[in-house]
């Protein structure tokens, strides 16, 4: 163990083991691998808040301040927040109560400079950065959106290869018509594929590099999938230091 496991000194009596270690986990993974669904686990079991920084901007923006008004109008214009207002925001939220023992980014980081804030968050907070990236291969990955088939009625929805309707076309509820999302036709999909590739094969390789990141399995069920996540978290007690 080094200096890293020393923080915090008296650990109360009947504190289970997560108490003594904290983290800030990002799950990675591109859309259809599950990333909202397995942050919701890991919310669950470990009692960690879900930091999404796309609401925080929004609720930033609502407010009269120097922030909000910077906020609204730099998307007013079209345009991303900066690297540099996404910082202010993020240490912000952080730093509440709700985050000292850790918490779950989603929607971050999206870019090098966001990483590299990740990783100083991390040794400010003393927390432990932990990236876990969800690999899906990429056919089953693609048969899980282009497969969808939504309720035009009751929005229940429904995959053709996986979990079909009993009466192809016909919600299995109310016998109503369902129909395929725009996000869900094969254009769109590529498109999103693409994206992720683009934004985040970097930021992976990055992580690798600086040993913060994990890949696991993203087959099976949701509780497969997180038997696996929480095994790198609960395993993640020693050499997970953020860089320093
Ligand atoms: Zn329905």
């Amino acid at each position: 163990m080094t200096d890293s496991s020393a923080r915090g000194g008296g650990v109360c009596a009947g504190a289970d083991q997560y108490s003594s270690m904290s983290h800030i986990i990002v799950l990675m993974g591109a859309q259809g691998a599950g990333k909202g669904t397995q942050a919701q686990m890991v919310a669950e079991r470990y009692s960690l808040p879900i930091v999404a920084t796309g609401e925080i901007l929004r609720k930033e923006a609502e407010a009269d301040t120097p922030l909000g008004n910077g906020i609204r109008a730099t998307q007013a214009a079209g345009k991303f927040v900066s690297d540099d207002i996404l910082a202010d925001v993020v240490r912000k939220r952080t730093i509440e109560d709700d985050c000292l023992k850790g918490y779950i980014f989603d929607g971050f980081p999206r870019t090098l400079p966001q990483a590299k804030l990740l990783e100083k968050l991390a040794r400010e907070q003393s927390h432990r950065a932990l990236v876990i990236s969800i690999d899906v291969p990429r056919d089953l990955l693609y048969k899980r959106m282009e497969g969808r088939r939504t309720c035009t009625a009751c929005n229940r929805t429904y995959n053709i290869y996986f979990s079909p309707s009993q009466q192809e076309g016909i919600c299995d509820i109310d016998g109503e018509p369902l129909f395929i999302r725009k996000d869900d036709h094969p254009e769109a999909i590529a498109k999103r594929l693409a994206l992720y590739d683009e934004e985040t094969r970097p930021l992976l390789d990055y992580f690798s590099q600086s040993g913060l990141a994990h890949v696991i399995e993203g087959t099976g069920t949701p509780q497969e999938v997180f038997e696996r996540v929480a095994s790198v978290i609960e395993e993640g007690k020693g050499g997970l230091s953020a860089k320093s």
